[in-house]
């Protein structure tokens, strides 16, 4: 397994320049002017290289593509507008009309609708099912599905899936495999393990500094016996086939991005690029604050008011926490609150803790998810996606973990800094 010291020294040393400019440059341009009509002729047709015109690929983001291929151990990459530009473009580059997707487990809001709606209308038809649930999972690979969904972590649900054995069912049954990996960046490298195609939202822990929207899809090669030889995928069969190993990046570039134009802009992939020298270093801090702080909450909260993270002996996924991802899986906690009032004002009552739809920033975050991302859902789907009324989401950052503890329980007990709050003196 690769460890943080390799990721240091790859990321570094990839992003920076050991002559002339040392920080990437920029290259904003829309357009890129060709030496002759031959070389425009070659350029076209994929024989030189050099800049086509900006929709289609940029030098600035050409350099965060490379750098997100070799950290994801992928062929290739493809970077995005945003981490919703990169599911939408594999989805509408990888299936057509009466495809079928499965999505196993909790979903980004964002995603869920995604799948539930938009692709709906265009005809793609879509399952879902709990993250566990292997019995419908091979039920509905066997019916001969195109595509599988499924997040690293669950956000907000915090499931952790047990990826090796869904990965060998998709193998098996010769579906690809998407995995959103955006929580678990470094501590998870689905491609090596089997999956498909990455992806992740870079403006999460990956840019880090809530300073960039983006996102990337990474591919792997594709083989002799690949499982896209499979009939099922015969539409692609001709990209496929001219295209042969880099086919999969060249499938999603020019049926998502050329036709949709969900491109990266150079500013944005500068400023994730400088995200991305620090990643290790700030996945590391958060890796050893987080449990630090659940576990001082845990011992300090009011009896109405519940920490839920996998670190945790307790919690259902424990097991799979140290098995398959060695003691880390990103910065998200929750805390279950009786219901919305409480949570409300405990949010309220925060004086370093941000309030913001993001997570992996550098600073820590926290939201209600039922009046904010998930409010547009109906209480099924919230129960599904593992919304309820009183939850709230933490992302933890960079900060002191202990002042960070000591935020929510002053909040909890109304500007009082004990850590031991009384559940006379607690918010109802
Ligand atoms: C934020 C997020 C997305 C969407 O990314 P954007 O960059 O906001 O479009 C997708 N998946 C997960 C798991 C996310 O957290």
């Amino acid at each position: 397994m690769k460890d943080f010291n390799y990721f240091n020294t790859l990321l570094v040393q990839s992003v920076g320049s050991k002559v002339r400019a040392i920080a990437p440059s920029i290259t904003s341009s829309a357009a890129f002017g060709y030496e002759n009509a031959e070389e425009a002729e070659s350029i076209f047709k994929g024989e030189i290289a050099n800049p086509l015109y900006a929709r289609v690929g940029n030098p600035t983001t050409t350099k965060l593509e490379s750098i997100i291929a070799k950290m994801e151990g992928g062929l290739a990459s493809i970077a995005t507008s945003s981490g919703m530009g990169a599911m939408a473009m594999v989805m509408t580059a990888y299936l057509k009309s009466e495809d079928e997707v499965l999505c196993i487990g909790g979903f980004f809001g964002g995603t869920y609708t995604l799948v539930n709606e938009t692709m709906k209308r265009f005809g793609i038809k879509s399952s879902f099912c709990d993250i566990d649930d292997f019995e419908q999972i091979e039920e509905t690979l066997k019916k001969g599905i195109h595509m599988v969904l499924i997040e690293s972590v669950g956000n907000p649900s915090l499931e952790l899936p047990d990826l090796p054995k869904i990965i060998k069912l998709c193998n098996k049954y010769e579906t690809l495999l998407v995995v959103d990996n955006t929580v678990t960046p470094l501590t998870l490298r689905p491609l090596e393990m089997g999956a498909d195609i990455v992806i992740h939202s870079t403006t999460k822990a990956i840019s880090g500094h809530s300073a960039a929207l983006g996102g990337v899809a990474v591919f792997r090669a594709i083989n002799t016996k690949d499982k896209l030889h499979n009939d099922k995928y015969k539409e692609l069969h001709p990209i496929i086939n001219k295209m042969k190993k880099k086919a999969m990046v060249a499938i999603a570039k020019k049926r998502g991005m050329r036709d949709i134009g969900m491109s990266a802009n150079a500013h944005g992939s500068f400023l994730t690029m400088l995200g991305l020298e620090t990643l290790a270093l700030r996945l590391q801090r958060v890796n050893d604050s987080l449990p630090k702080i659940v576990k001082i909450l845990e011992k300090n909260l009011p009896k109405h008011i519940k920490v839920s993270h996998p670190s945790l002996k307790s919690n259902p996924y424990h097991k799979r926490f140290v098995s398959d991802f060695n003691y880390a899986c990103g910065p998200i906690i929750t805390l279950e609150c009786s219901n919305k009032s409480t949570a409300f004002k405990l949010l309220n009552k925060l004086e370093i803790v941000t309030q913001t739809a993001n997570i992996g920033d550098n600073r820590t975050l926290a939201l209600h998810m039922a009046s904010t991302i998930y409010r547009d859902f109906d209480e099924d789907t919230q129960k599904y996606l593992g919304v309820t009324e009183g939850l709230i989401r933490i992302s933890i950052g960079l900060e002191d973990p202990e002042t960070i503890a000591k935020d929510f329980l002053q909040a909890i007990n109304h500007g009082n800094s004990s850590l031991n709050p009384k559940e006379e003196n607690s918010v109802n």
